[in-house]
């Protein structure tokens, strides 16, 4: 019963009427159910009675509460305690209390002969962010015991207006489901971060202390703010005398959506004047839609000592401060990773396909008219999709607003889920093909679907450590395919038509295929696609619950969850 509310299956109520039946035929040892919510059958105290009465999983750490500042219904400034699990405990946890879970799904061991963390260091060894680390740096010595993780910040709305951010962690080279992989941190209300920053910011810096104690190997006599815990407490005890594993981990890596990164970094938004862009200085001075190889902004890409000079100057300009996060011992701008999910499937490719589409329902290739063109095209998408086993499909018919929102004025878009986009792509490539009459448009429309399609093929068929020349690869293919879109845009701006609406993503995609992908090999390794299914796990718990519980239920149904499993 456990492992199903663990799962999602029931919910903490049916949970509690499941027991209260038991107990009336004589159920044994089910009294502390049945004796959930004040009246024995209230939904809102039910979950937090069923955590009493359940216990801790085996394997995990107790919940860490932190006062944290938060925005009240009323928009005022309140404190309340706030629950976090800390990833040092959780690793300690996981290594002593089940330690075949650790071996697969943290060092990635399946008992293969290669060995997935020494492979990862050897393919790492030039990055700078490896070898200038305060604690690995030229200590090769240590590699073997340390892991590289990652950690993962992004919003899902749960309600009408309502976005929970969520924030988790995993081990670079564990293997295995989402479930088991992907370890969370904590959840927050985005309604209740303060404008400020100052929630998000004390978030963080109960992370970067509890994955610095990771880092060194500690358990602490101290909370994050540095005040001794109460003597006679668990975590006091622990601080003391609990020796920590033999091994360590260290952030590596930051994945998230722009927006995330925004709010984490203070980096500008994609619409921001003057610099537009986190990785460059892109923007007034140097424009983002330059997308040729000798484009000025290529000069400006930041390394970690620029950003921190930059953030200086600001500072002292009265801008932000840098970002807690940054408190994270050896973590560095390079290690914030551009994603394919946000960056191509949520973007780019949508762009792409609904182009495509759009001029061909506009140039009445499959109909009369748009309605009867989205039909035709709907029936011929299904047949491909069944002739070539496409796992990830659209499944509504297409409607005009698939390829082009609603309104007057509005450029061509996809509408779709991200997995979606991805595989609809060599179906919208066949329609370029078939549809060239080798006019300078059509052939500049089918290079640009053309590359894009190759840059995910590269993904799909190569390792996870991209050679030299398959980073020359990469970063051909997504030239090509920015070139030739601000071209067709250009075409498209000239003739006062709107089509091939170019947007900051593009510019995105270049810093991924030029940036990101020499530092960190082949994107299919740190996709954001098991990330969101956790955010997915945490939307369903929101869902379920009332707000004022809802982290500590969330982060509970995530251990329930993991202790369960193999
Ligand atoms: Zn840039």
């Amino acid at each position: 019963m456990v492992r199903d509310w663990a799962n999602g299956k029931i919910s903490a109520t049916k949970v509690q009427e499941y027991c209260f039946g038991s107990q009336s035929i004589g159920g044994k040892g089910l009294k502390s159910f049945a004796k959930m919510g004040k009246s024995g059958n209230n939904p809102q105290h039910c979950q937090r009675d069923l955590i009493t009465a359940v216990g801790k999983p085996a394997g995990c750490p107790d919940l860490y509460w932190a006062p944290m500042h938060i925005k009240d219904k009323d928009g005022n400034r309140c404190e309340r305690m706030h629950p976090f699990l800390l990833p040092h405990e959780f690793f300690a946890a996981l290594w002593t209390e089940k330690k075949d879970f650790f071996k697969k799904h943290m060092l990635g061991d399946e008992g293969d002969e290669l060995n997935a963390l020494q492979e990862f260091w050897e393919a790492q060894s030039n990055n700078s962010f490896v070898q200038d680390h305060p604690i690995i740096g030229g200590r090769p010595e240590l590699l073997p015991l340390t892991l590289p993780l990652g950690i993962h910040g992004d919003a899902g709305e749960f309600s009408h207006q309502e976005n929970v951010f969520v924030i988790s962690w995993n081990s670079l080279v564990g293997k295995g489901a989402t479930s088991k992989t992907r370890f969370l941190t904590t959840c927050l209300n985005k309604t209740e971060l303060l404008d400020d920053g100052t929630t998000l910011n004390e978030a963080f810096e109960v992370m970067a202390w509890s994955f610095n104690l990771l880092a060194n190997r500690q358990f602490s006599i101290t909370d994050h703010t540095g005040a001794r815990f109460d003597d006679t407490s668990s975590r006091f005890q622990q601080g003391l005398f609990k020796e920590f594993p033999p091994g360590r981990a260290i952030v590596l890596q930051l994945r998230g959506d722009w927006q995330f990164l925004c709010q984490a970094f203070g980096f500008p938004q994609w619409n921001a004047a003057g610099n537009m862009c986190w990785v460059c200085a892109a923007g007034d001075n140097f424009p983002w839609t330059d997308m040729r190889p000798e484009a000025a902004w290529r000069d400006t890409v930041r390394t970690h000592d620029m950003y921190l000079q930059d953030i200086a100057e600001r500072e002292a300009a009265g801008g932000n401060p840098l970002s807690v996060l940054f408190k994270i011992v050896g973590f560095t701008l390079e290690c914030i990773c551009i994603d394919v999910l946000h960056t191509l499937d949520q973007g780019v490719t949508l762009h792409i396909v609904g182009n495509i589409i759009q001029e061909l329902l506009r140039a009445h290739t499959y109909g009369p008219n748009v309605k009867d063109g989205c039909s035709r095209l709907w029936l011929m998408y299904k047949q491909w999709c069944t002739d070539n086993k496409v796992a990830s499909r659209i499944p509504s018919r297409f409607k005009p607003t698939t390829f082009r929102l609603e309104g007057k004025g509005k450029f061509p878009k996809l509408r779709c889920k991200a997995a979606e986009a991805r595989h609809i792509v060599p179906w919208a490539l066949k329609l370029a093909q078939e549809n060239n009459t080798e006019s300078r448009h059509d052939k500049l429309r089918l290079a640009c679907v053309q590359s894009l399609c190759d840059f995910y093929n590269q993904m799909e068929t190569k390792p996870r450590h991209y050679s030299e020349a398959d980073c020359e690869e990469a970063r051909q293919t997504m030239r090509m395919v920015c070139s030739c879109y601000a071209a067709l845009s250009r075409e498209a701006h000239e003739a006062g038509l709107r089509l091939w609406r170019l947007v900051p993503k593009f510019h995105l995609s270049i810093h991924l295929a030029e940036y990101t992908i020499p530092m960190w090999g082949n994107p299919r390794f740190y996709w954001t696609y098991s990330d969101e299914d956790l955010v997915g796990q945490v939307i369903e718990v929101a869902q379920s619950c009332h707000p004022s519980t809802m982290t500590a239920v969330a982060l509970y149904k995530h251990m329930a969850h993991l202790s369960i499993l193999a």
